[in-house]
């Protein structure tokens, strides 16, 4: 059974339709959760899958692919663009991480299951449907309401030398101030997973975040995303697209989360991209209702750089105040592919 309704893909110029969902509640029975894809084919070439809205309060890269869709001429191409700008449609619907219609989260539930809830559904359809026949894949990030990320490009490190190299010449095209990577693997049910397991080069980005759109954020990605297509062949070289500036390499640690000791309000004192020291005084936590007692100073557990800082400011036991990151020695080879 096909989810893809309106679209032929091996039709030519713009095509607008929709993967329909099926859910029994009280809104939904006997209708369908249209969610939005359009497909934008020029002369033969290859395909990019691009896609926004995996969680639903992620924005920036929600308007860069409206901004693609609307700005590009099917004929300018050679090859093929499907876009779902709004991919996670009902937790978009619901300015949400996750599905209020399930609970599920998108970035999860790969590779899905067909007859699974609305969630489920779509990693399965996306997987079955969409992704056999890409050749590059972007599933476009951000902080969302719960945290702000340094501007960055987001990998999954490996699987192999060969889909290393392609992932880091699409990386190099995106050409974003940080690249993030993550080792293979990393979320088992992700999107990057799916895509590493059918052999499709996959990047994702962290553009920012807070549940906003940053205009800085925004044109970087849009000019980014302008280089990675015309780096495959399927849109012509930009003159107005400036060439990719340099990027930091870090690795996320899988020790650099910094949680809060109490719960409380977080005074954060490392900003963004920050180099902390081992040691160093990174944030305090205001006890809200006991005001005799003193505030609880937050010491960095290792050293690194501070690539995810958490909003909104009150938090609770198990919160993660900061992620640390490592420099990347060396961004050639896979470290655990
Ligand atoms: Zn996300």
């Amino acid at each position: 059974m096909t989810r893809l309704h309106g679209i032929d893909l091996d039709a030519p110029g713009r095509q607008v339709g929709a993967l329909h969902l099926t859910h029994s509640d009280n809104r939904h029975d006997n209708g369908v959760v249209p969610v939005p894809v359009a497909v934008l084919s020029g002369a033969p070439g290859p395909t990019a899958l691009l896609v926004a809205g995996t969680h639903g309060d992620e924005y920036e890269g929600q308007v860069v692919l409206h901004r693609l869709l609307r700005e590009t001429d099917p004929g300018q191409l050679t090859g093929r663009l499907i876009v779902l700008p709004a991919l996670n449609l009902p937790a978009v619907r619901a300015a949400a991480r996750v599905s209020p219609l399930d609970g599920g989260n998108l970035n999860r539930s790969y590779p899905g299951n067909g007859t699974g809830g609305p969630t489920d559904q779509l990693a399965h359809a996306l997987v079955r449907e969409l992704l056999p026949h890409a050749d590059l894949v972007m599933d476009l990030h951000s902080g969302g309401s719960t945290g702000h990320y340094l501007p960055s490009v987001f990998v999954y490190d490996g699987p192999g030398p060969e889909a290393w190299q392609a992932k880091r010449r699409l990386t190099e095209s995106m050409g974003l101030p940080w690249t993030m990577v993550v080792p293979a693997r990393f979320e088992p049910g992700s999107f990057s997973t799916a895509a590493d397991d059918a052999g499709v080069a996959m990047i994702s980005t962290e553009l920012g975040g807070g549940g906003e759109v940053n205009p800085a954020f925004v044109s970087d990605a849009i000019h980014g995303l302008r280089r990675v297509l015309a780096g495959a062949g399927i849109l012509p070289a930009d003159p107005d697209t400036p060439p990719a500036p340099p990027t930091r390499w870090i690795d996320l640690l899988p020790d650099g989360a910094v949680y809060t000791p109490v719960r409380g309000l977080f005074e954060p004192i490392a900003r963004l991209g920050q180099e902390v020291e081992e040691g160093d005084l990174i944030a305090r936590i205001h006890p809200v209702e006991e005001l005799a007692r003193p505030s609880v100073p937050v010491l960095a557990h290792r050293t690194g750089v501070v690539a995810v800082v958490r909003r909104p400011p009150l938090v609770d036991l198990g919160d993660a105040l900061y992620r640390l990151a490592a420099h990347r020695p060396d961004a050639d080879t896979p470290s655990s592919g």
